[in-house]
């Protein structure tokens, strides 16, 4: 594959991330004003209770890139084509708001602030207090997991990805 400015760029940058089949992949300069938002459209978008999202600055598409449907007279929004994976916000003018579990090292970048909290699903906020299940039932389902060989591309940048359709 030719090497872009931008790809070249993008070695650079410091965050990067990715669909989960590994056929849009990016990176940024830097990644702020990390949120969740819980309107109706953002859930239905994402197929979520919440859509946890924060501006991507300098971002650059470094293998493929999303595809994009209009939500609104005023946005669009960008998923991957092969695996449906959502992945952008994009206001008209506006910056890029990047899904943070996207990216390929989501813990850093906790939300800071609730948007459309009005729009909240009934039990997100009990969603912290759920059971777990024990340690004795999952110790019994430790050899299906382990037989389990993810397609999930991983979270870092890839030369030979192989990509499966
Ligand atoms: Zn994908
Ligand atoms: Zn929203």
């Amino acid at each position: 594959m030719a090497e872009t400015k931008d790809r070249i760029d993008a070695k650079a940058r410091s965050v990067a991330g990715g669909c989960q089949c590994g056929a849009v992949r990016y990176a940024c300069e830097a990644v702020i004003h990390p949120s969740i938002c819980h309107c109706r459209m953002c859930q239905k978008a994402v197929g979520n209770a919440f859509t946890p999202m924060a501006t991507a600055e300098a971002l650059v598409w470094t293998r493929g890139a999303p595809k994009r449907f209009r939500s609104s007279n005023a946005a669009q929004r960008g998923f991957c084509a092969d695996c449906g994976t959502p992945m952008t916000y994009e206001a008209d003018g506006g910056a890029v708001e990047i899904m943070i579990c996207t990216l390929d090292e989501p813990d850093r970048f906790a939300p800071a602030l609730q948007l459309a909290r009005n729009s909240r699903v009934a039990w997100v906020d009990q969603l912290a207090s759920l059971p777990t299940r024990s340690e004795a039932e999952q110790a019994a389902r430790e050899p299906f997991y382990a037989s389990i060989l993810s397609y999930k591309h991983p979270d870092h940048d890839t030369t030979d990805w192989k990509h499966r359709s």
